[in-house]
């Protein structure tokens, strides 16, 4: 369970990072986050060169100064709290205070931003040196960092998306980060070769761990973009100077951004052909993951790169739990079955969708479009539903699995419910929030994701939050994040999150708040007539809101609740 640091030496003068500072070694990162700890150990006036207990948090730029600062955190003994440079002040300030951190560092760009933040909390702050960026620094030699009970330290304090609130500290120890990294490894076939473009912010699991801390502790090399620009990543994609860019990971909005501009930007047959043999020959893999990824998108890009998005499910409190093979990123995208899916009850699904011929496809690809897969090495998985009968097992288990097998309850075939989780990636507690950490976890130590899940044609489906995304509406459960992926099929709509508004007949009535592409209209007959074709009847929007653009978080994700009370303020 050592952080990733302690095998950098041996990757000694391999590209760790290229960034707009130039390249950068293993040797160049390690030595001078050793140098930055020692900087942190003096201001800190600590003896022992331990920092146990204490948290860094830390503010830099997509770039060598990001990886310098959390590797100096990690050699100082503390747990590291990267903090975004987007984020408003306000925010910072809260990070900052919530986590008790005792020191502070700053990228040389966010010094400015900081010193009033840190003066108001009476922090100390400790400016990045210019070596940091590009420091001939001396060679470690012999110095290297002494053994340290690192396995259940804390390594990191990320605070959670705030999707559907205030964001929530949560403490990730060396060993979680190790179960997620090598998890990953091993599922999508990182070698030291492996060059990926990273464009993602630093402070989720996705960015930290999947993108930069996959390739760091293989020895691979990791190309960082400051900020993501459609351009510039096409631009790699198609570049052939080394390093060259094999592997991607991105949140769906970005594939959407990418699309956006390969549709503008490469509307030659030639220059799309060109693009997708460049694609095809010179990617391996190409990941989707924090949010459902809409069907459109992923068929899209199915014809611009020749990659099938390699869909997986993970959060900050468990790492990455649930993948698709890394073997079906070349395969034919197949269309899924969806509306059946969200029903109480299997034998109440309309025939005509059970018949969809594509299933067949799907079982031959075991690809399937909108499941995430199955169990990452070490993940254990439930689906539960809520034991009424109380007697026993305060929960129902509908279906059970691992690695290498699910066993689904007899009868229980096919019904969703809450997914829980375990194993050495989930995290053991939130940071300063008892309560909140007692009510997260069964008895069992089972962890509740509060997302709703099924498990159908061997691999796992989210449905989405159970609080938001399951509009109960007319005794049928409707999956929004189902009925989203269909809807951006609709050659108006540009972006679309369907949400449940409380309604006296139906319980909930499901309703699509819509952006449209430049130069349509979109009435709300012809929004259903067209939806009929793809949804099941109760799953038809019975609402259409236009609206100019849909408010989205640093990860393109919606809060649901927000959105609800925004245009609903008399419904609450
Ligand atoms: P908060 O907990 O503060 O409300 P958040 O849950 O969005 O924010 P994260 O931990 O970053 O914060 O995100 C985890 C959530 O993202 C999961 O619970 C799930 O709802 C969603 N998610 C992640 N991957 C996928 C995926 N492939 N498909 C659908 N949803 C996904
Ligand atoms: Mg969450």
């Amino acid at each position: 369970s050592a952080p990733v640091f302690t095998r950098a030496l041996a990757f000694g003068d391999r590209v760790a990072l290229a960034d707009q500072h130039g390249s950068h070694t293993y040797r160049d990162l390690y030595s001078r986050s050793l140098s930055l700890a020692r900087e942190i150990c003096r201001l800190r006036a600590c003896t022992d060169g331990d920092l146990r207990e204490e948290r860094v948090s830390f503010l830099c730029s997509n770039d060598v100064s990001y990886v310098v600062a959390q590797w100096a955190s990690w050699m100082s003994g503390g747990t590291a709290v990267p903090l975004y440079r987007k984020h408003p002040r306000a925010e910072l300030e809260y990070f900052i205070q919530d986590s008790r951190s005792s020191v502070v560092l700053a990228g040389q760009e966010h010094v400015e931003l900081l010193s009033p933040v840190v003066r108001k909390l009476g922090v100390p702050l400790l400016p990045l040196p210019p070596t940091v960026y590009c420091g001939a620094d001396k060679d470690p030699g012999e110095e290297q960092v002494p053994e340290r009970d690192w396995r259940d330290r804390g390594a990191m304090i990320i605070y959670t998306s705030g999707t559907t609130g205030r964001p929530k500290g949560v403490v990730i120890t060396h060993h979680n980060i190790w179960a997620t990294v090598t998890g990953l490894v091993h599922k999508w076939a990182w070698t030291k070769d492996d060059v990926i473009l990273h464009v993602l912010p630093l402070h989720h699991v996705h960015g930290v761990v999947n993108k930069l801390l996959c390739p760091l502790w293989v020895g691979a090399t990791c190309v960082m973009l400051p900020e993501f620009s459609a351009q510039l990543v096409w631009e790699k994609f198609l570049s052939s100077q080394s390093p060259r860019v094999n592997v991607f990971m991105a949140v769906p909005t970005i594939y959407s951004k990418l699309m956006d501009y390969h549709d503008r930007h490469f509307s030659q047959p030639h220059v799309r052909d060109f693009v997708r043999a460049v694609c095809e020959e010179n990617i391996r893999l190409m990941v989707s993951g924090s949010a459902a990824l809409p069907l459109p998108v992923l068929e899209k890009w199915k014809c611009a790169t020749g990659h099938t998005l390699l869909e997986r499910y993970g959060m900050t409190e468990i790492g990455m739990a649930l993948s698709n093979p890394l073997a079906t990123a070349r395969l034919p995208v197949a269309v899924g079955t969806p509306c059946s899916q969200h029903l109480p009850s299997p034998l109440q699904a309309p025939r005509w969708l059970v018949c969809w011929p594509t299933t067949l496809v799907n079982m031959l690809s075991k690809h399937l479009t909108g499941s995430v897969g199955t169990p990452l090495p070490g993940v254990e998985v439930r689906i539960v539903s809520e034991n009424l009968q109380k007697d026993g097992c305060p929960y129902i288990v509908h279906a059970e699995g691992n690695e290498t097998e699910t066993r689904v309850t007899p009868g229980f075939e096919e019904v969703e419910g809450e997914l829980l989780v375990r194993g050495p990636s989930v995290f053991h507690g939130y940071w300063d929030k008892p309560e909140e950490t007692k009510n997260a976890f069964t008895s069992g130590g089972w962890f509740k994701t509060g997302d709703t899940a099924v498990f159908k044609d061997g691999s796992y489906w989210i449905r989405g939050r159970t609080s938001v995304d399951i509009i109960k509406t007319g005794g049928y459960k409707v999956s929004a994040l189902e009925v989203e992926r269909l809807l951006l099929g609709h050659p108006s709509i540009a972006d679309v999150a369907v949400i449940g508004v409380p309604d006296v007949t139906w319980g909930q009535r499901v309703t699509a708040v819509v952006t449209l592409r430049e130069g349509h209209s979109l009435s709300h007959r012809e929004l259903k007539e067209w939806a009929r074709g793809v949804l099941a009847p109760y799953a038809v929007p019975s609402e259409l809101l236009l609206v100019e653009e849909i408010p989205r978080n640093q990860m393109g994700k919606v809060n649901k609740r927000d959105l609800v009370q925004q245009l609903y303020p008399q419904d609450r």
